[in-house]
């Protein structure tokens, strides 16, 4: 296996075809839209999805704009990032413990629903 950068050439409105390297992680540019301007070129890693059912609950993915040209808070930029949908942010590191750590909570929250619901069923006094 090479060592050497992944390269891929895409078009962009401002440029024209600019060829640059991919880290590792980058899923490929197989949707990039050629109306895209070079700044807002960005990598982005395959997702992982919680689905319950047929519904999708949230999606997290590395996400960077090598060439973004100022760094917006929640919104990515040249430093890698996991965005984060339906909130819509890019997420640190800080801030993907604190998103787990509320899931972790929430999860007790529904087992806590559920232990209710089922005392509630069986006639129980609550
Ligand atoms: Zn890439």
């Amino acid at each position: 296996m090479s060592a050497e950068p992944r390269t891929v050439t895409i078009t962009t409105i401002d440029r024209g075809d600019v060829a640059i390297p991919c880290p590792a992680w980058c899923a490929g540019h197989a949707h990039h839209d050629p109306e895209t301007e070079y700044a807002d070129i960005i990598h982005s890693g395959p997702e992982s999805t919680l689905t319950f059912g047929y519904t999708t609950l949230l999606t997290a993915g590395l996400v960077q704009s090598p060439h973004a040209t100022d760094a917006t808070p929640g919104l990515g930029g040249r430093t890698p990032g996991v965005s984060v949908h339906p909130l819509g942010k890019t997420l640190g590191p800080v801030g993907l413990y604190e998103l787990a750590a509320a899931l972790d909570t929430y999860a007790d929250h529904i087992r806590d629903l559920a232990d209710q619901l089922d005392t509630l069923l069986a006639g129980g006094d609550q």
